[in-house]
């Protein structure tokens, strides 16, 4: 099913447009929400989840009216929130069921089937006795999926996911994402662009507030193509080229200083460079590309 999010803006009670005329078209499958620290992705997620509401703007999702008929988006939502703060002190398994409980799930026996089916999909059976709280970054994490997934939402919000996660356990959990059915629509926010790179069909670029693109990872990739040039110099050089040129990043290698900027034309001693989609991200929010 499509969320459409058409002309949302909030502002805080401090004066912080947190998000100004966001309107976007997601539909079923994986859409990135990509954007730096500050530029309101956990205000728009926020927003969709229900627990607060826009000044201003309109939430579809299917038939549902977000903003009127919150109930019934709630029972087709799942969401995992970038911090859960404390767990009780209860084993894991008894919480998920408990969770499921307050999801409606109320028949025990369909319960404890769909508990521990979720705790083998999250790879969690073997610590089911054990309390949430004891659990590493990636166990929490992979709990939190199976509690967001287990009353079958058709709308999955997921914040921040792979933050603080090291990357085998990233691996592990981007292959539970892409594991969950297809006709669900999943909304992943995250400051990581190899995240979009790796799981999404679809996403957009948010900063400051506002949306300022949506696309797919192939038609952004496509339209920087011959737009990356980089140049490998030393330190003391680094002024000049950024003087002159749009630099995209610099990084380190071999004691020397990797450039990439981005022109339309080859600047001199440069070399084109294989864009990715780290590239066209900081395009963006560098306000390079329009
Ligand atoms: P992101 O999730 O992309 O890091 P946020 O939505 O958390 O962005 O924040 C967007 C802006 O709104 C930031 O400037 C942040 O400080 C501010 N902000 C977020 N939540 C609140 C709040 N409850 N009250 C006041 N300002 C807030």
């Amino acid at each position: 099913m499509d969320l459409t999010i058409e002309n949302v803006s909030k502002t805080y009670p401090n004066g912080v447009e947190a998000l100004k005329n966001v309107s976007l078209k997601i539909p079923t499958g994986m859409f990135g929400l990509l954007g730096p620290n500050g530029a309101g992705k956990s205000s728009l997620m926020r927003t969709i989840a229900t627990l607060q509401n826009p000044d201003t703007g309109a939430l579809v999702f299917g038939n549902i009216n977000i903003l009127k008929d919150q109930e019934d988006l709630r029972k087709t939502l799942g969401y995992l929130p970038q911090e859960f703060g404390v767990y009780p002190k209860i084993s894991a398994i008894d919480l998920l069921d408990y969770l499921a409980t307050l999801k409606g799930i109320t028949d025990p026996k369909e319960r404890k089937e769909r508990v521990l089916s979720f705790l083998n999909l999250t790879n969690l059976s073997a610590h089911k006795d054990k309390s949430v709280n004891t659990y590493s970054g990636g166990m929490k994490q992979r709990f939190g999926i199976a509690q967001a997934l287990i009353a079958q939402p058709k709308l999955l919000i997921v914040d921040e996911p792979t933050a603080g996660l090291d990357p085998e356990e990233r691996l592990r959990f981007y292959n539970i994402l892409s594991e969950i059915g297809s006709d669900v629509t999943v909304i992943l926010s995250t400051h990581i662009v190899s995240d979009v790179a790796d799981l999404c069909q679809n996403f957009a670029i948010i900063n400051e507030g506002r949306v300022l693109v949506q696309t797919t990872p192939k038609e952004g990739l496509a339209e920087i193509e011959g737009k990356i040039w980089s140049i490998t110099i030393e330190k003391k050089n680094v002024p000049e080229i950024e003087s002159k040129y749009k630099v995209i990043n610099t990084r380190y290698t071999m004691g020397m200083i990797a450039v990439k900027v981005f022109s339309d034309h080859c600047p001199e001693g440069f070399t084109e460079s294989i864009p990715t989609l780290e590239d066209y991200y900081f395009s963006h929010i560098k306000g390079y590309l329009k």
